[in-house]
C-alpha cells in the first residue's frame, strides 16, 4: 500500500512505457512488503538536468537508466563505480550524503548465468556478435572472467577501431581482437562462448539469425551460445545452437540479475530473484 512514508524509484527514459522493470522491482518490493514504489519517468533529453535537480527535490531513492540517457547521466553523478567507467554507460543511480552515485549492474546481470557452468575461462576463448552499448558490458564482464580472447565482430570498419580504441583507453583497459563478419567462420570452431549483441532475431522479425545454420554446425559441443535478446524467448538462433549440441542462454536472466543488481543497492538487502524472474516471465507470456 502507498502511504505518506512510501519512498520512491523508478526508470527514466524516452520512451519507457514498454520498460519491463516496474514490473520486476514492484513485485519484489510487494513479496519483501517493504515501503517502495518503483515508477515509470519519461525524460526526453532535454529534461534531463531538470529531472535530476527534481529528482534531488522530491528524495528519489534511486533510478535506472535507460536508452537515451545511459552516457548523458554522467556528469549528473558526483561517484561513478569503475565498471561503470569501463563501460562508459551507467544503469542504475542510488544517493550518497554527497549527491548521486552511478554503476552499471548489466555486467552483474550477464555474468550471472555463466557462473552456473564450470569452465576454465582462462582457456575459453569468446566471440561477441555486435559492438554497441550491450556488447561493452559484455566486454567488461568477460574481463573480470580474465577469458583468454574477447573477439568482437562488427560490420563498420571505423566503428571496429573505434571500440578497440575505447577499451586500450580505458580505465580498466582490456585486450580485444576485433574482426568484420566475414573472418567468422574461421573463429568459430575455436570458441567456447559465441554472444549475440546484435538486435538480429528480436521481435518482430523472429525468423532472422544473427550467424547461418552452416555457421553454427561449426560451433564445437557443449559451447555456450548466449543471445541478449529476450523476445522471443529462445531466439532462432538459440534453438539452432542447443540442436546442434550448444549450451543455451537466454537474454531473460541477465534482465532479471541487473534489476536484482540494481534492488539490492538501493534496498541494501537480499533481494527475491525467484519473484523477479516470474514477474516477469507472466508479463512476456513465458511458460513459468
Ligand atoms: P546497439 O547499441 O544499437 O548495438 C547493436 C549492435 O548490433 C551494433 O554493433 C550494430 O551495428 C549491430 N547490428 C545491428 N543490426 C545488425 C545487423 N543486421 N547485422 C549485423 N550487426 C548488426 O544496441 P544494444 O543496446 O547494444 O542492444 C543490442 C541487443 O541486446 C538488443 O536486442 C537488446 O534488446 C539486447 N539487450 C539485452 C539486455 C538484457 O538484459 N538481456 C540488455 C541490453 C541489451 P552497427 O553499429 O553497424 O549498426
Amino acid at each position: 500500500m502507498i502511504t505518506g512514508k512510501t519512498q520512491l524509484l523508478g526508470v527514466i527514459g524516452n520512451p519507457v512505457e514498454h520498460s519491463l522493470s516496474p514490473v520486476m522491482h514492484n513485485a519484489a518490493i510487494a513479496k519483501l512488503g517493504v515501503n517502495y514504489v518503483y515508477i515509470p519517468l519519461p525524460v526526453k533529453p532535454e529534461n534531463l538536468a531538470a529531472s535530476i535537480n527534481g529528482f534531488s527535490a522530491i528524495n528519489l531513492a534511486g533510478f535506472n537508466i535507460t536508452i537515451p540517457h545511459k552516457q548523458a547521466i554522467l556528469p549528473f553523478l558526483s561517484e561513478v563505480s569503475d565498471v561503470a567507467k569501463a563501460v562508459g554507460a551507467v544503469n542504475t543511480v542510488w544517493r550518497t550524503p554527497n549527491g548521486w552515485a552511478g554503476t552499471n549492474t548489466d555486467v552483474e546481470g550477464f555474468l550471472a548465468p555463466l557462473h552456473t557452468y564450470n569452465r576454465n575461462w582462462q582457456q575459453t576463448s569468446a566471440i561477441i556478435l555486435g559492438i554497441g552499448g550491450a556488447a561493452r558490458a559484455v566486454v567488461a564482464g568477460l574481463s573480470q572472467l580474465e577469458i583468454a580472447e574477447i573477439h568482437c565482430i562488427g560490420r563498420d570498419i571505423n566503428k571496429l577501431e573505434a571500440f578497440k580504441q575505447s577499451w586500450q583507453n580505458s580505465p580498466v583497459p582490456v585486450n580485444i581482437i576485433t574482426h568484420t563478419w566475414e573472418e567468422l567462420n574461421a573463429l568459430i570452431p575455436e570458441c567456447g562462448l559465441l554472444v549475440n549483441t546484435t538486435p538480429v532475431g528480436m521481435y518482430p522479425k523472429v525468423e532472422e539469425m544473427p550467424v547461418s545454420g552452416e555457421q553454427i554446425a561449426l560451433l564445437k559441443p557443449e559451447t555456450i551460445a548466449y543471445d541478449l535478446i529476450y523476445t522471443p524467448n529462445p531466439t532462432e538462433f538459440l534453438k539452432a545452437a542447443k540442436q546442434a549440441g550448444a549450451i543455451a542462454i537466454d537474454g531473460l536472466e541477465m534482465l532479471v540479475q541487473q534489476g536484482a543488481a540494481a534492488l539490492k543497492i538501493w534496498l541494501n538487502q537480499p533481494v527475491p530473484v525467484d519473484i523477479m524472474r516470474d514477474s516477469l516471465k507472466a508479463a512476456l507470456g513465458l511458460k513459468n
